[in-house]
């Protein structure tokens, strides 16, 4: 496990680990990496928002939160999002 803490998390990793992470499920260098991908991407900050409205509002964390068509239509959003507006430099 050593040796990936400084990979840049992609959207569509933090997507995958998403339900684990608001569990804390994931080990402290993936949590790291998924924090520091959310300190730049506000996309996935908001996206983790939703996630934990929406487990608020039916009070647990959905059991399969991310089906293939539901992930695949998050990262079309993503993508959209990525070409809508410039982020960064
Ligand atoms: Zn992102």
């Amino acid at each position: 496990m050593a040796g990936a803490e400084n990979d840049e998390m992609t959207c569509q990793e933090l997507v995958e680990l998403v339900t684990d992470y608001l569990e804390g499920a994931i080990p402290a260098p993936e949590r790291a990496r998924l924090e520091a991908h959310l300190a730049e991407c506000p996309h996935c900050e908001d996206y983790i928002a939703q996630v934990r409205q929406t487990i608020r509002a039916i009070g647990e964390l959905p059991l399969e939160p991310v089906s293939g068509q539901r992930q695949q239509q998050l990262l079309d959003a993503f993508r959209g999002w990525r070409r809508a507006g410039s982020i960064g430099p």
